[in-house]
């Protein structure tokens, strides 16, 4: 209780002080702006205690306990790093908003960062009784220079996005890369499910920011932010890329992106970076 009231303090304060700096005859942008570091200043005061909540429940989740108290030990970590992936989402989103967003450049192992997006999330999908394919025509020596962290959560995002709206079925990630220019390479996902489907009407709007198909929250009772495919959607763009959906209701969805990378000579990927 003490936490959270810490929690509210601090962002009744961040709201207080940003209440003092702008004025309010100021253009949308300037409420924009007070927006975004409002949301940014928020996100950042619960992470703090949330970090804390999911460490100490990880802790208690290996002590002797009664089946009762494990399971809801389990529960609570379940619930915090829910909190966690919204909180993230919404400070990845003022970030964006407010131009703050950097991108890193490194050398990376093209499909093993792609490989390591599928193990994680296999283990989702079969906790659902999906089946997860990967289906990649990269050659495992290829080292990109990019942002690595990046890649991984679009892929990630979409991948979560397939197997959530998947009752039964499969869900396949393709991979390729096509040459660009001598020293460039334009690396090709596409996320393929056979899930519920998005209505032609919807398709245009799935990559706007807090939007959600009412037919789909119905159909999941998923809560979301609705943030997920715009913030993918920004990662891509920044880096001149570009991503699409095309889509079949009751028959599945297929989300494509394009994403431009250097190419870098084989063994230019250090082990070390090859691990990180
Ligand atoms: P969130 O997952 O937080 O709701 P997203 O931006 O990731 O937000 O997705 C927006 C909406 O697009 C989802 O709520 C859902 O209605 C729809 N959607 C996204 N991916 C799929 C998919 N693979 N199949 C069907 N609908 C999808």
């Amino acid at each position: 209780v003490l936490v959270l009231i810490a929690v509210f303090y601090n962002i009744w304060k961040i709201f207080r002080n940003e209440q003092e700096i702008i004025d309010y005859s100021n253009s949308a942008e300037q409420y924009a702006q007070l927006k975004s570091k409002f949301l940014a200043g928020m996100s950042h005061e619960i992470r703090t205690p949330l970090n804390s909540v999911i460490g100490f429940s990880e802790q208690l989740s290996l002590e002797e306990l009664p089946p009762h108290q494990k399971e809801q030990v389990a529960a609570i970590r379940k619930s915090s790093e829910m909190i966690l992936d919204l909180v993230n989402e919404i400070l990845d989103f003022s970030k964006y908003e407010t131009g703050k967003m950097n991108f890193e450049s490194a050398p990376f192992m093209l499909n093993q960062a792609i490989t390591e997006v599928y193990q994680t999330m296999s283990i989702h999908a079969m906790k659902k009784g999906i089946e997860l394919e990967i289906s990649s025509s990269v050659d495992d020596n290829v080292c990109a220079e990019g942002d690595k962290v990046r890649l991984k959560q679009v892929l990630m995002n979409l991948t979560g996005n397939a197997i959530k709206f998947t009752r039964q079925g499969k869900v396949t990630i393709q991979a390729k890369v096509e040459t660009a220019l001598p020293n460039d390479f334009i690396l090709k996902i596409t996320v393929i499910d056979t899930g519920i489907g998005i209505e032609k009407a919807d398709l245009p709007h799935v990559f706007d920011e807090f939007s959600q198909v009412a037919e789909a929250q119905k159909a999941t009772r998923h809560k979301g932010t609705g943030l997920g495919l715009a913030i993918c959607k920004k990662i891509i763009e920044l880096q001149g890329g570009n991503i699409t959906v095309t889509s079949a209701p009751g028959q599945g969805s297929a989300f494509s992106f394009e994403l431009p990378l250097k190419q870098l000579a084989e063994g230019t990927c250090s082990t070390e970076s090859a691990i990180n």
